[in-house]
């Protein structure tokens, strides 16, 4: 259990507890760092040393082998550090100090006592200390060096997390969809519109809450869909509503404003944009104009504003 482990290591050894499962201690000049790993139930054991030659690093190995059984492969060498795994068996705490102390005495005999587990340099600024939940001796520099490092990964990990591809396009597949339900919807929505415009009597009154509705129903299919209705999606929405209007509007006079345009225009001359705009007085007067005016457009713009002010009040 790792609190027997805890309190073998602080009670029985020079190791002190620094954070979970990190023991540290500096014992005769040379800096020591334990971890315990409760799943193999091993304590990797590492103490700074300064740049050793192949040889030397042999003598340790073979130091270890003979003294504590330890296998040569266990002992393994960074730039400026020596670790070993040691397992907890009957002993292990009488073990690692022997351990420690050997290990000790070979950086004494061989000139490599160490400091910083990193760069090997020695000074005041060595000291104990956590980078990503990792305990190690490190100098000011090196410290600093890997806290920003790790800041960095940590930085890039969310902004990745944030952008995932996966999830950017699943809310852009999302959008996608929401705006053909919106487009389906307002087709849909707009016959009936046209139904209440054309049949119903005082347009004024229907035809106003008739596209209020119109472009809610517009909005909301959107909303549900999609399950989003961003600023952007508003004003997306809006313009499709209005389209539709203009669509449906269009197709359900396309015969009537063509027999009006007939009687203006002779449909086999030519008819230029600028002939069209010098007879515009004389198609507007023509009673179909006025209706469709009077009778559409105002309660249309009227119903639209008063759809669109709502939807952007419940919205903010
Ligand atoms: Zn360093």
């Amino acid at each position: 259990m790792m609190t027997d482990i805890t309190y073998d290591i602080v009670a029985g050894t020079k190791l002190q507890e620094m954070g979970a499962n990190f023991y540290a201690a500096k014992i005769a000049g040379k800096n020591f760092v334990a971890e315990y790993f409760s799943g193999a139930k091993k304590i990797a054991l590492s103490m700074g040393i300064g740049r050793a030659p192949e040889e030397k690093k042999d003598s340790l190995r073979r130091r270890l082998t003979d003294l504590f059984s330890v296998h040569e492969g266990d002992v393994q060498f960074d730039d400026h550090c020596a670790c070993l795994m040691i397992p907890i068996e009957q002993d292990w705490v009488s073990r690692l100090n022997g351990i420690m102390d050997s290990m000790s005495h070979w950086a004494d005999e061989n000139e490599l006592t160490g400091g910083c587990f990193f760069c090997g340099r020695s000074g005041a600024t060595v000291s104990v200390c956590e980078v990503g939940g990792v305990y190690s001796f490190l100098c000011g520099a090196c410290r600093e060096k890997l806290n920003r490092e790790y800041s960095a990964s940590l930085e890039e990990a969310n902004k990745q997390k944030l952008v995932a591809p996966a999830l950017a396009a699943f809310t852009s597949g999302r959008r996608k969809i929401g705006y053909l339900a919106a487009l389906g919807a307002g087709f849909v929505a707009s016959l009936a519109w046209l139904l209440i415009i054309i049949y119903m009597p005082l347009t004024w009154i229907f035809g106003t809450i008739a596209t209020t509705l119109f472009v809610n129903c517009v909005y909301e299919a959107y909303k549900r869909v999609s399950g989003q209705f961003s600023i952007f999606d508003f004003l997306v929405t809006t313009l499709m509503s209005i389209a539709i209007l203009m669509v449906s509007v269009t197709f359900a006079f396309s015969h009537s404003l063509s027999v009006a345009w007939n009687m203006v225009a002779d449909p086999s001359e030519y008819v230029t944009s600028l002939a069209v705009f010098t007879n515009l007085p004389q198609i507007i007067s023509f009673p179909l104009f006025g209706f469709l005016f009077v009778s559409i457009c105002i309660p249309t713009v009227i119903g639209l504003l008063i759809g669109i002010g709502y939807r952007y009040r419940k919205e903010r």
